[in-house]
């Protein structure tokens, strides 16, 4: 027994814990929970608590079901909404085989093992999200399009809407769970805001993030509003992004960090962010999963399209501010085609590989543009060697199938997986006819 696992324990006895859920994702990045009894904690801590992976997206194959959940003790959490006296905590879980080997379709182990490379090359990854999403008021119909619960803009100090205390209660639990928020306010779509959360080692954001979408959820619902997190809700208003600030730290010393250098950035800085543009294209499936994430990328409002990097531009994919002498921990790269509903561990793995195949081969970053890259002709841009990000999932499927890069990163049974869910919805999504279609076309044709 450690001391992470005897400091939950005691916990549980002392705070009169009634329940502990053990939560971990299936592929795709949805949250599962099971929860125990206090009195079979210790059990779950040194054997793990058996069940049927065949029932999980993506976790097994029908023949090998049996599977095995254990407890992370360092991810000890009473749900604050669930407090009290006779209340209920939370731990994030390992899946693990029977015979005790992580489990490959376990999304926490695929980030763990490109954690551990990374690890090997002497860096720790550190990531600093911005969650953007909607608060729409309660409805039945959920074929109609939602009503924003307030009308404000960006940075809108709205007086009265509900949309302020949500923020506050959101980031009081948030805290209460020891997850730190760094900025909070309300976005450009009415109705939509963003939350920050601070920096922290990625695997540690990922579970963040898992919980923040919850914490929303919980928040929301008390309130009988609706949060979603959906890439585009509305067709003419902003989409909600997942804008992700990324470094590399080697011990104390922030990797993207040179003083002297061009924009005081680091040869690393300069191959990780060449390693992102250059898969790029292969690994937008997994960094932006849906369907309607498309309709984000490719609906404007400062969402990226093409596969470029700016100091302070907003319409690239990868924004890398210069960075400032004396200021040099704070060195980062955002990238910015992230969307809030992608599965967390999965994005940061491969965001987190392709930089440093940059690194391990060496890339050579192109020049940073300037321009507004939307306002450029298609002919401009190929002259200044622009790429498109792919334009719909189906797009970035194709890609995605032929790439080796993604395969290795993932492994092949969370690839094949992945993949084949998703091609699945895509088939599904293609054959609707929609109300678009209809009202276009039933008139007259
Ligand atoms: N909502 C925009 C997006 O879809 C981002 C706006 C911003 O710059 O924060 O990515
Ligand atoms: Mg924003
Ligand atoms: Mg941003």
């Amino acid at each position: 027994m450690d001391k992470q696992q005897e400091f939950a324990l005691r916990t549980v006895e002392e705070r009169d814990v009634r329940f502990i859920r053990l939560w971990f994702t299936d592929v795709l990045g949805t949250l599962k929970s099971v929860a125990i009894a206090p009195a079979e904690l210790e059990a779950a801590f040194e054997e793990g608590l058996g069940f049927d992976g065949s029932a999980i997206e993506g976790m097994t194959r029908v023949s090998e079901d049996d599977m095995i959940v254990k407890p992370d003790p360092s991810t000890f959490q009473i749900l604050p909404w669930r407090g009290g006296p006779q209340g209920t905590a939370r731990m994030f879980c390992d899946i693990l085989t029977p015979d005790g080997e992580p489990s490959l379709g376990d999304p926490r182990h695929v980030l763990k093992r490109a954690l551990s490379k990374a690890k090997d090359k002497g860096f720790t990854f550190y990531v600093h999200p911005e969650i953007e999403f909607y608060l729409f008021e309660h409805q039945d119909d959920w074929s109609k399009a939602p009503t924003p619960i307030d009308h404000g803009g960006y940075f809108d100090h709205v007086p009265r809407s509900p949309g302020m205390d949500f923020r506050r209660a959101t980031v009081n639990m948030l805290e209460q769970m020891g997850i730190s928020v760094e900025y909070s306010h309300h976005e450009a779509g009415p109705g939509q805001n963003e939350i920050d959360l601070r920096y922290a080692d990625a695997l540690t954001t990922a579970d963040n993030i898992m919980t923040f979408r919850t914490v929303v959820k919980e928040v929301s619902l008390e309130r009988g509003i609706h949060a979603s997190f959906m890439p585009k809700p509305l067709s003419d208003q902003p989409g909600s992004g997942m804008h992700t600030h990324l470094s590399l730290f080697e011990g104390d010393a922030n990797a993207f960090y040179e003083a002297g250098q061009e924009f005081n950035m680091s040869l690393t800085a300069r191959q990780f962010a060449a390693g992102i543009l250059y898969h790029a294209a292969e690994i937008t499936a997994v960094t932006d999963q849906y369907v309607n994430s498309y309709k984000r990328l490719w609906g404007g409002n400062e969402a990226p399209s093409y596969v470029c990097w700016g100091h302070n531009n907003r319409s690239a994919l990868l924004r890398i501010p210069q960075y400032k002498p004396g200021k040099g921990n704070s060195a980062r790269m955002e990238f910015r085609a992230l969307d809030p509903v992608t599965n967390p561990y999965l994005a940061y793995s491969v965001l987190l590989a392709a930089g440093l195949d940059g690194v391990e081969q060496q890339m050579t970053l192109c020049e940073p543009t300037s321009d507004d890259v939307w306002e450029l002709t298609d002919a401009e841009r190929q002259s200044m060697g622009i790429q498109p990000l792919p334009d719909s999932l189906d797009a970035a499927l194709k890609i995605m199938e032929k790439s080796e890069f993604v395969a290795n990163v993932l492994g092949e049974h969370a690839f094949e997986y992945f993949l084949r869910n998703k091609r699945k919805e895509w088939d599904e999504y293609r054959l609707q006819v929609t109300p678009y279609e209809l009202q276009k076309y039933l008139p007259t044709l």
